[in-house]
């Protein structure tokens, strides 16, 4: 029966007689910061399905019960509401330290409080780590090569960053992470992890987080014109969440420190990613361009072969793969929105 199946620890087998990877591995205690966000909620459906316990740690500021809510009633599953800037005392095997806004539009909301997330919020759960000897791993980004000089980015690369720009918050403080990152492993051992995500997509993406993928989708099925940003020609990479959240499981478990990025290379320019969305939703909708914003990366592409080397990881799932898999996901949401309006 369903009830069975929840306790056993032969959950995600299957039944298939193939030795799962979980095999020999001692059952984990898990934290997940910010894990009822988008990829935290994705990743802790994945351990949750592993066999692992899992404790989520969120403020809620931008992640939702929604989320997390299809697990409620697991034993194995515990919701904290918690902001990572104070401490908190805890025991577990391993930390995924997600907790921060990611949307620019919601990092900018309240800059200051970002920078205080980054920097308390990752000296904690290092703080964290360190007492109990946990493994911790950091989800750094992108950003921190700012608008890059090299391209396609490589882990080596260290930047070309604006320090008193209005994306500085989110880029310096994730910059000042990773170095506490490393100084808590240098300085006190404690085993780290760092991904430098690279754009990323799917299911459970804030509505209207002002995202460029969730802007266009959610647009496309609204009847709205797609609204590109300056001529469009800015490039970016985009990554489906599933495959994050397997390169994020790889690099935990495996016995590099990194920095890794994790992300799909294949690059689009706004306007080629407009046409992919026009084709998967609607192919009559418009475009509208409106001016960009400060100190927008003009191009971004992950070099992978680090993680593809070291971690065997490499995505799996195209662009043109990867956006039909939201609709159903948006469509559903959107329409709730509309009946909440009495429309
Ligand atoms: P998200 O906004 O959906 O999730 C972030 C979660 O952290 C939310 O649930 C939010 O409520 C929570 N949170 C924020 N501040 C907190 C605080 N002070 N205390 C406790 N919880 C807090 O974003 P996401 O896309 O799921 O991103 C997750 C992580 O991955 C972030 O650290 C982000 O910087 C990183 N990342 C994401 C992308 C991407 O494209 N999605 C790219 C690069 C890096
Ligand atoms: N911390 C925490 N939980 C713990 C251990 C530490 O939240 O279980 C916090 C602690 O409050 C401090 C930060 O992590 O703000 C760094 O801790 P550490 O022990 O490295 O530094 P110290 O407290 O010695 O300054
Ligand atoms: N963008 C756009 N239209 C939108 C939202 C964003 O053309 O409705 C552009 C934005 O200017 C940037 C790119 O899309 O060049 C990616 O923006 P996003 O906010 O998704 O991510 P990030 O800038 O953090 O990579």
């Amino acid at each position: 029966s369903n009830r069975e199946s929840v306790s056993s620890p032969y959950r995600s087998w299957g039944g298939s007689g193939r030795v799962p990877a979980g095999v020999g591995r001692k059952r984990s205690r898990i934290v997940v910061t910010g894990g009822a966000g988008f990829v935290g909620s994705h990743l802790v459906d994945k351990l949750l399905r592993r066999g692992d316990d899992v404790i989520v740690i969120d403020n809620f500021f931008t992640g939702r019960k929604d989320n997390v809510m299809h697990h409620f009633g697991d034993p194995r599953f515990e919701l904290v509401r918690h902001d990572v800037v104070e401490p908190i005392l805890l025991e577990v095997d391993q930390i995924y330290h997600l907790a921060c806004p990611a949307s620019p539009v919601h990092y900018k909301y309240n800059p200051v409080k970002t920078i205080m997330t980054n920097v308390m919020g990752t000296l904690n759960m290092l703080g964290l780590a360190k007492r109990i000897g946990a493994k911790f791993l950091l989800t750094s980004t992108s950003e921190v090569y700012g608008d890059p000089l090299e391209h396609p980015q490589k882990e080596t690369y260290w930047g070309h960053v604006n320090p008193i720009g209005v994306r500085s918050c989110y880029d310096e403080g994730k910059r000042t992470a990773e170095t506490l990152t490393m100084d808590y492993h240098r300085g006190a051992g404690v085993e780290v992890r760092i991904a430098r995500i690279f754009n990323t997509y799917g299911p459970r993406m804030c509505l209207d987080d002002g995202r460029v993928v969730s802007n266009f989708v959610a647009q496309a099925i609204r009847k709205q014109p797609l609204t590109v940003y300056g001529d469009g020609k800015q490039t970016r990479s985009f990554q489906y969440v599933a495959d994050l959240v397997d390169g994020l499981m790889a690099l935990m478990e495996g016995e590099h420190v990194g920095p890794f990025n994790l992300g799909n290379p294949g690059e689009f320019t706004m306007l080629e990613l407009a046409e992919v969305v026009k084709e998967t939703i609607d192919s009559s909708a418009t475009i509208e361009f409106k001016p960009n914003t400060a100190d927008d990366p003009h191009k971004r592409k992950p070099d992978i072969s680090k993680a593809k080397e070291l971690l065997n990881w490499e995505p799996k799932v195209p662009l043109r793969e990867g956006l039909p898999l939201m609709v159903a996901d948006f469509r559903n949401r959107i329409l709730n929105e509309d009946e909440g309006k009495g429309n």
